[in-house]
């Protein structure tokens, strides 16, 4: 009999039982990804028999923390097909996209300039250009949806002019679960001499990323959805873009030479890493690059597909259910049940130990678009099981006896 993923790998997640030991049908890794024993375990040394601070000490200790710090960074270079001198560490995409826009935006941006974001982003990819292009003149233009909740690259050929510089895009919607060609949408940036940046935090937890491949020119995620721990995330930037760009946060360990009268700046990544590094978070991070790496991110990306093939034939028969997002949605599964607000639905969910995301997601401008408040979201992971998806259908229909729908 062939195991399935999650009946192999359950186990190793300690976070997946309720207080009581029973089941937790966990559906909200989109938001953030529950740990392995191997991610807690390594942050749990770099903690306690490890610990030491990194790039400054003499004493040994420090030299092999020196060493796993720089190890993880490689580990993460690999897991995206780039160079350790590519990869910067951030406290995560958001911090990673605030460094892009403070540091290659306001270097490159000025009046008449334009930027092109599309309507799914997350806020995270909305508010830092918005703040940069106040400050530095730079527009900002929307790039609409597909009938199937695509970004539409069609649209975007159409809207890119010689003032785009950048695009910035989700490369899978964290509502919707949309995938985006991002070959093509490099093309479409590059034709116009636009760079392309690629909001990662869907996709690298869900399929197997090459930023070669994909042809951005940043790609930016978070290892708290990659089975990692939170505080910590990481910007790659391609070839010499990194060396070009000017330091953002100033402090200890970005520097070359401190005088009162002149600085000068350590080269990439450090310039961009000031103060002392979340350590043991970098290390966590590698560990959970390589579990899912062991594991397999082709194996892990089918075993997710077919679990939203599932629930959204289960869904898509209801007649009271509307589903967002396309067919092939990379292991996100959004939708609304006619007058049930997803709030209520995910309260009477909760008592039955089923755990959903319920509301705007940050992403006010795609409810906006969708013309809804909130949707209902399930979002699966390496350890989810058909267990989950017929307790959520069984709250389903609990939810609708409660409201008098059945
Ligand atoms: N972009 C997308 C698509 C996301 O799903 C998230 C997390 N919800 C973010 C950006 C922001 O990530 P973080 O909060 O880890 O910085």
């Amino acid at each position: 009999a062939t195991i399935s993923l999650a009946e192999e790998l359950r186990a190793d997640f300690p976070g997946m039982v309720t207080r009581d030991g029973a089941p937790w049908h966990y559906l909200d890794t989109a938001a953030t990804a529950q740990k392995p024993r191997e991610v807690i375990d390594a942050m749990s040394r770099a903690l306690g028999e490890d610990y030491a601070t990194v790039h400054r000490g003499v004493y040994s200790r420090s030299a092999e923390m020196t060493r796993a710090y720089e190890d993880a960074r490689r580990t993460i270079a690999t897991f995206l097909g780039g160079r350790e001198e590519e990869i910067v560490f951030t406290r995560g995409a958001t911090e990673a996209i605030n460094l892009v826009a403070n540091s290659w935006g306001r270097a490159n941006l000025k009046p008449g300039d334009r930027i092109l974001l599309s309507q799914l982003e997350h806020h995270s990819n909305i508010v830092p250009w918005q703040m940069i292009a106040a400050e530095t003149g730079a527009e900002i233009d929307v790039c609409p949806l597909t009938d199937d909740h695509r970004i539409d690259l069609a649209a975007a050929e159409e809207i890119l002019t010689e003032q785009h510089r950048l695009v910035a895009l989700c490369h899978v919607s964290n509502v919707l679960g949309s995938v985006l060609d991002a070959p093509l949408a490099a093309d479409l940036a590059h034709k116009v001499g636009a760079k392309l940046l690629l909001d990662g935090c869907q996709s690298a937890p869900h399929m197997a990323v090459d930023v070669g491949r994909l042809g951005c020119d940043f790609y930016v995620f978070s290892a708290h959805k990659l089975y990692g721990p939170t505080g910590i995330g990481a910007l790659w930037t391609k070839g010499d873009i990194l060396g070009a760009m000017p330091p953002w946060e100033g402090g200890g360990s970005m520097i070359d030479r401190v005088t009162f009268e002149k600085t000068t700046y350590a080269p990439a990544p450090q310039r961009f890493e000031a103060g002392t590094p979340a350590i043991a978070e970098a290390i966590a991070f590698a560990a959970a690059a390589d579990y899912v790496a062991a594991v397999g991110i082709e194996r892990l990306h089918r075993h997710e597909a077919g679990l939203v093939a599932r629930l959204r034939r289960e869904l898509g028969a209801m007649n009271d259910v509307t589903l967002f997002g396309p067919a092939d949605s990379a292991g996100i599964v959004s939708f609304a049940i006619d007058d049930i607000h997803p709030h209520d639905l995910g309260t009477i969910l909760d008592e039955a130990n089923v755990a959903i995301r319920a509301g705007h997601h940050c992403a006010q401008p795609l409810m906006d678009y969708l013309e809804v408040p909130a949707t209902a979201r399930a979002s699966f992971g390496l350890y989810s099981n058909d267990d989950d998806v017929d307790a959520l259908l069984e709250g389903i229909a609990r939810t609708r006896r409660i409201f008098g729908k059945a």
